[in-house]
């Protein structure tokens, strides 16, 4: 599926630093933050810095660097918040999955039981 990443989405301009953040870890290939809105004790948001629109775009277009980049900092952020005892990863991802930032983002949950989403 091809598409139009929109260079104008918040975290795009966190990228570029016309938005401040919180950031929990960053590397050369991706950026960890913590979400304006949390829902739970850590919820982390990691992104990768090059112009992905979700998930599966992220899967098909992203270089194996940008990959294994990005889950890095996935690893660095569990690490970073010792998640040892679980966590939840989300990519909500375009209109079915309530997807608001055309940016490709993994939610990292965790810091508290999280229940079962799946029922
Ligand atoms: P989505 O529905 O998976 O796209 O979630 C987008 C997330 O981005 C939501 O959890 C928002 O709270 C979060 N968010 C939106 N703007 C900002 C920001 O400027 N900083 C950090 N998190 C944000």
């Amino acid at each position: 599926m091809e598409y139009n990443y929109d260079d104008q989405n918040i975290f795009a301009k966190i990228l570029r630093g016309e938005i401040p953040n919180k950031t929990a870890f960053e590397n050369d290939h991706a950026l960890a933050f913590h979400d304006i809105n949390p829902q739970a004790p850590v919820h982390v948001l990691v992104i990768p810095k090059g112009p992905y629109m979700s998930l599966d775009h992220f899967a098909r277009d992203a270089s194996a660097d940008e990959q294994v980049g990005f889950f890095a900092a996935v690893a660095a952020v569990c690490e970073k918040f010792d998640l040892g005892q679980g966590f939840r990863g989300i990519s909500n991802t375009r209109t079915h999955g309530v997807q608001e930032v055309p940016h490709y983002h993994m939610h990292i949950l965790g810091g508290r039981p999280l229940g079962r989403m799946l029922d």
